[in-house]
């Protein structure tokens, strides 16, 4: 359990919910810089911030943050175990231990001590890139090589297996066992055999991520494909995506991946969009960007909206939304629960489409309509005539359907 009364509890491992974790990107002696970002992670939808201190300045900053935020704290420590001290003095809700770069087992447990007197969780957290010994990295390599060497970069995982286990070893000398541990990589393969091996040589909550994973363009791909990997296996108990941009992506996706996942209960709506093709007669792309910041804004219930470009494949798709748009000859045609409600030219679309949005929003907090419930079946509008339209397709598919018995 990270935190206390006043930033709230976050519990990882055991029966909690997989949280999100981001990090600022500023300096944390900047109070007030570092102050609003930690809002604005929050206010993405954040369970716990970790902020960098390198230097005393930093962790003599905390005192001042932590008293004007709202969500728990870690403090990411390396190489000065001082600062481990510090931050705990200062009141941080969790420490993060690199054993890549404070590897020195008197200063570990005093930083053990001082975590338990205040019964503050640990990550023990190895990054490939921090992991070996620059000096003796061939003597390592080859010394562990062979422990997984059927494994691609196998001399890695045993590295950092092999520390991590030397590590938690000075853990359980001293009876501690408040840790989440952590194993990262650049490379998707090495983090899925990573926590695949330490998920079953460990017995504690896992941190899961791929570090370093580049900009929020390509980074996605990298970390989600593991990580969704990883905890479709049911590995994993808190994750963070590490994207070289503004944070506040790392929080929009990570959560993004466990609502998709079934792991996460949606907090808003959830936007399905067609990518258009050469049936569309809207600005569909300018549509759906402006839909989702408003929904994002807005919506709190998590009622699922499609902004479909057109009636040919529209109803298949959109199969299970609330609220639901095809736009047609410049024009949008709105259904609520199935039900056609508006057909309006396309610079009103937004407005009317967040209108009933923010209606059907008012009847599921009050109980008069209950999400995913569907009146009627939708009946697309029959946009060029007889033949070929929308709906002759969909009824020529619906005969077409084979019997299954
Ligand atoms: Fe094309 Fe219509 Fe499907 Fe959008 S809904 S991709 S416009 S067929």
């Amino acid at each position: 359990m990270v935190g206390d009364q006043a930033h709230g509890f976050v519990g990882i491992g055991g029966d909690a919910p997989v949280s999100v974790q981001s990090m600022t990107s500023g300096y944390t002696w900047d109070i007030d810089k570092c102050v609003a970002e930690i809002h604005k992670l929050a206010a993405a939808g954040a369970d716990i911030v970790r902020v960098a201190v390198p230097e005393r300045k930093d962790t003599e900053a905390l005192k001042e943050i932590l008293p004007r935020v709202s969500v728990p704290i870690v403090a990411d420590v390396h190489f000065h175990f001082q600062r481990a001290l510090e931050a705990i003095e200062a009141g941080i809700h969790k420490i993060r231990l690199n054993p890549g770069n404070i590897s020195d087992h008197a200063q570990v447990r005093d930083v053990i001590q001082a975590c338990k007197a205040r019964k503050i969780p640990i990550r023990v957290g190895v990054n490939e890139g921090s992991i070996i010994e620059r000096k003796d990295k061939q003597r390592r390599m080859k010394e562990l090589g062979g422990v997984f060497s059927d494994a691609k970069h196998g001399h890695l995982l045993a590295i950092m297996i092999a520390k991590l286990e030397e590590y938690l070893e000075i853990f359980q000398a001293e009876d501690f066992h408040d840790i989440v541990i952590s194993a990262k990589s650049i490379d998707p393969e090495l983090v899925v055999a990573a926590y695949r091996e330490i998920s079953a040589r460990f017995d504690y909550p896992l941190h899961l991520g791929v570090t370093h994973a580049g900009p929020k363009e390509t980074g996605t791909i990298r970390s989600v494909v593991p990580l969704g990997h990883l905890l479709c296996s049911g590995i994993g108990d808190t994750i963070r995506l590490s994207y070289a941009n503004d944070p506040v992506y790392e929080v929009e996706d990570g959560l993004e991946l466990l609502y998709v996942l079934g792991l996460r209960q949606r907090i808003g709506a959830e936007l399905i969009a067609c990518p258009t093709c050469g049936r569309i007669q809207v600005d569909l792309f300018k549509l759906v960007q402006d839909v989702r910041k408003a929904l994002a804004k807005e919506i709190s219930v998590p009622m699922k909206v499609a902004v479909m470009g057109c009636v040919v494949n529209g109803p298949g798709e959109c199969e299970g939304a609330d609220i639901a748009i095809f736009a047609g000859d410049r024009k949008g045609i709105i259904y609520v629960q199935g039900e056609r409600v508006a057909n309006v030219p396309e610079d009103e679309i937004l407005s009317r489409l967040l209108i009933e949005c923010r209606q059907f929003e008012q009847k599921v907090k009050s109980g008069q309509a209950k999400l995913g419930e569907k009146k009627v079946d939708i009946l697309p509008p029959d946009p060029i005539g007889t033949v070929g339209s929308g709906w002759e397709k969909i009824e020529k598919d619906r005969r077409q359907l084979p019997v299954v018995k």
